[in-house]
């Protein structure tokens, strides 16, 4: 039977509302710019995290009747457990959010400035499989610059969450409007998503990308001079 998920939207007019689970997770629709959290999502420590995932991964791998007392897997529940919370889905803790500062921008450099070929590698929050993929970040300094190891620390952050790709480059993009006081921010994402490659349909050929185009970077111009240095 197909659950509906009124009780997953804010608005009764949201169009999500007319799909099912099955249909959200299967098409990769998402709900919102923030990441679904509960509200004492880290009234637990993390060392208690970490327990707590450890002994119910082992209950998913007794399930599949795994045996645990195996050299080979007796240590898996442990590894998966540090690998989510100090790993691959660290950036659901704030505090692990980057440290971001601030510079003048001394040069009066006032073009576009672009930071191409960020890898990241990220997890669909439909299926936890990963999502790999390089996202393309740029900006006009509104008087501001950040150093350019922090825009890639940006993308990792927002990366290191179970994720859907629209919501990876929109949450990058806010960040960034939010760190540059600018509204001139692009950001573009191509990804390969082993749920679409390695299961369902099975398509090993697609890839996806996504867009944000903030300010400046909506005149057709801007957009095509950033294309242009992608192609590069
Ligand atoms: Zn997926």
């Amino acid at each position: 039977m197909k659950l509906k998920t009124e009780n997953l939207i804010l608005s009764k007019d949201n169009i999500i509302s007319n799909f099912s689970i099955d249909d959200i997770g299967d098409d990769h629709m998402y709900t919102g710019l923030e990441t679904p959290m509960k509200s004492d999502a880290f009234v637990m420590s993390d060392i208690e995290k970490k327990e707590k995932i450890s002994n119910l991964f082992a209950q998913i791998m007794d399930v599949m009747g795994l045996d645990l007392t195996d050299d080979s897997l007796k240590g898996t529940p442990n590894r998966v457990a540090k690998m989510y919370i100090e790993e691959i889905f660290s950036g659901l803790n704030p505090d692990n959010k980057p440290k971001i500062a601030l510079f003048e921008n001394k040069y009066q450099y006032n073009q576009m400035l672009v930071e191409k070929n960020i890898t990241f590698y990220s997890n669909c929050e439909h299926h936890f499989v990963p999502i790999i993929g390089q996202a393309h970040i740029a900006y006009v300094s509104s008087g501001k610059v950040i150093g350019l190891s922090k825009l890639n620390r940006i993308v990792q952050y927002y990366a290191k969450r179970p994720q859907v790709q629209e919501r990876l480059t929109n949450q990058i993009a806010m960040d960034l409007k939010a760190i540059l006081h600018t509204e001139d921010i692009a950001v573009i994402i191509d990804a390969k998503h082993l749920c679409v490659s390695s299961r369902g349909v099975k398509d090993d050929t697609s890839a996806t990308v996504t867009a944000y185009y903030g300010g400046v970077f909506n005149e057709p111009h801007k957009i095509a001079e950033l294309q242009n240095y992608l192609k590069q």
